[in-house]
């Protein structure tokens, strides 16, 4: 899974990692949903960490339109407990968000202990959208990549695991499934008119999404560049990164308190 996690310090081109890698699993998609289906490893490992409630888990998702963030959040994460699992989406910023640093509407969203808290969109919209659209400054967002850092350092410092995502797409695949949006009544409510305007631009989005990769995987905070034109592929690498990463956190059930004598009348 190492190869797919974005090395601390190096320049990412795109065309350089493939979307339709298949490496970690190569079958159709029909085995695909099996492979995943039982998803027991996860679960008890959540399970766990909800339990002793130490830890803290950050997922960032990110990707252009159609990659594939909600799929991942409904086909990974569903046989979690929702008791210790939270998903934030972040949008157009509100007047009252806009009202203060980029920051502060996301520092409310991170989990606490024994949580795992998935960010649909994150604050690299900051650096994203932000930049593509001339939103802000040029002065402005560049000096983000360092505040972010930052950011994630305080967070990973406090506890907090963090594991990023970067879901890659390329851009036949990208029409496909906005055509599909369109054809399928129930996909329908996802189109946007505006996605067509954004895919124009899908030049400038490869190029600050590479920045992304390129300036903020660290080591406290590891971007992956995950192959997602096959979505069942997204999904059983990022289950498997996240088995990984839990596994690492070396958790156990909490100690009992003393039981000796107690009977149940
Ligand atoms: P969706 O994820 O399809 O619901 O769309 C959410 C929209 O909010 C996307 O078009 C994002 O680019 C936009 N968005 C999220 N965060 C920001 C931000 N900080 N500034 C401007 N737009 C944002
Ligand atoms: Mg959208």
């Amino acid at each position: 899974m190492i190869r797919y996690r974005v090395k601390p310090g190096t320049k990412v081109k795109l065309e350089a990692w493939d979307p339709d890698d298949r490496e970690i699993f190569d079958g159709t998609k029909r085995e695909g949903r099996k492979e995943l289906d039982p998803h027991t490893r996860l679960e008890a490992l959540q399970d766990l960490l909800y339990a002793e409630g130490k830890h803290r888990v950050l997922v960032v998702l990110q990707g252009m339109d159609t990659a594939g963030k909600d799929g991942t959040i409904r086909w990974v994460f569903n046989a979690m407990d929702p008791l210790g699992l939270r998903t934030a989406s972040f949008k157009v910023p509100t007047r009252h968000e806009m009202a203060h640093d980029y920051l502060w509407r996301v520092h409310k969203q991170v989990p606490g202990d024994g949580e795992i808290v998935i960010f649909n969109r994150s604050h690299y919209e900051d650096v994203l959208v932000v930049r593509v659209h001339d939103l802000a400054p040029r002065k402005v967002w560049s000096a983000r990549y360092d505040q972010i850092n930052a950011f994630e350092r305080l967070l990973a410092e406090s506890g907090t695991t963090i594991v990023k995502f970067y879901l890659h797409i390329d851009k036949d695949e990208q029409k496909k499934r906005l055509q599909e949006r369109l054809d399928r009544p129930e996909k329908r409510w996802k189109f946007n008119k505006g996605d067509l305007e954004e895919r124009k631009l899908w030049p400038s989005y490869q190029k600050a999404y590479e920045d992304v990769l390129s300036k903020t995987s660290t080591a406290w905070a590891p971007w992956y560049v995950i192959p997602a034109n096959r979505k069942w592929v997204r999904n059983i690498l990022i289950s498997n990164i996240l088995i990984d990463t839990l596994e690492k956190l070396d958790m156990k059930f909490p100690e009992p308190e003393d039981l000796e004598g107690v009977v149940i009348e």
